[in-house]
């Protein structure tokens, strides 16, 4: 079905898909080893003409940081959403939800940041793609 809106935080939260791609980033960010763990993420794209939701994975991380700052272009799709990992554990001394570089490039970037921790999914940015579905492929301008 043709989508009139970016799906908001939430709903990406509640889509089954999104679920799977955020928990696979997470397996894959090895968090119960402390030599590997590392950061993993990608790019939500929405389909303007189906309105089906598809999923980038970015090249992985380090251990504290991975660059989402170039989503590759879908064809006919807009960036409505992105998601990383940390897992490094708070008891250890680190943050598990959003950082402040976090807060502030999502706030640039104009899409919700879904990002998985130990203790559940973190939100940062804003609450739906910035300025609708127009502005083309990519973030919103
Ligand atoms: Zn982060």
């Amino acid at each position: 079905m043709t989508p009139t809106r970016p799906p908001t935080a939430t709903e990406l939260l509640q889509d089954a898909g999104v679920r799977q791609v955020i928990e696979q980033a997470w397996l894959d960010s090895l968090a119960n080893d402390p030599i590997l763990r590392h950061e993993e993420g990608g790019w939500i794209y929405l389909d303007l003409t189906s309105g089906v939701l598809s999923f980038i994975r970015a090249i992985a991380g380090a251990t504290s940081g991975i660059s989402l700052s170039a989503p590759p272009t879908v064809a006919g799709a807009v960036v409505v959403g992105k998601f990383h990992t940390h897992p490094n554990p708070e008891i250890e001394g680190w943050t598990t939800g959003p950082s402040p570089s976090d807060l502030r490039i999502d706030a640039a970037h104009g899409v919700p940041d879904l990002i998985r921790a130990e203790d559940g999914v973190h939100f940062s940015g804003p609450v739906t793609r910035r300025g609708g579905l127009a502005g083309g492929p990519g973030y919103p301008p």
